[in-house]
């Protein structure tokens, strides 16, 4: 049988995540190990393996509406970066879209 999807799991509830927001299509939760004071994933409910998937537009306004929406929660709303790794060579680790907000230090660019 196929491992199951570990954020499908979190947003089911049977795996634990620090949840931060959550409406009927996302949930956000802080990422298990930060890169910035502020680390946190948005990912749909629906299981999308990743941005190439072809969400459709709906999903992806839902996740950028989130992602906005934690922002002003956690007080960043004035400075913050959204970053989506699509794809192993992109360094996507877990194969359900989200998209990471990441605030409360300096970023460089180019990113690594
Ligand atoms: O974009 P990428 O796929 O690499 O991001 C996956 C993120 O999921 C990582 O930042 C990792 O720390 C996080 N993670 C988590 N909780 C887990 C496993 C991974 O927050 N149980």
């Amino acid at each position: 049988m196929a491992e199951p999807c570990l954020f499908c799991e979190i947003v089911s509830g049977r795996v634990p995540a620090r949840r931060v927001y959550e409406d009927e299509r996302v949930l956000a939760f802080h990422d298990i190990n930060p890169m910035a004071p502020v680390h946190v994933l948005v990912v749909p409910k629906v299981h999308i393996s990743c941005a190439a998937d072809d969400p459709g537009s709906e999903v992806w306004g839902a996740v950028m509406d989130g992602a906005v929406r934690v922002a002003e929660l956690l007080g960043v709303s004035g400075g913050y970066r959204l970053v989506v790794n699509s794809g192993e060579q992109a360094g996507q680790t877990i194969p359900h879209l989200h998209v990471h907000v990441l605030a409360g230090r300096r970023f460089n660019w180019p990113p690594g």
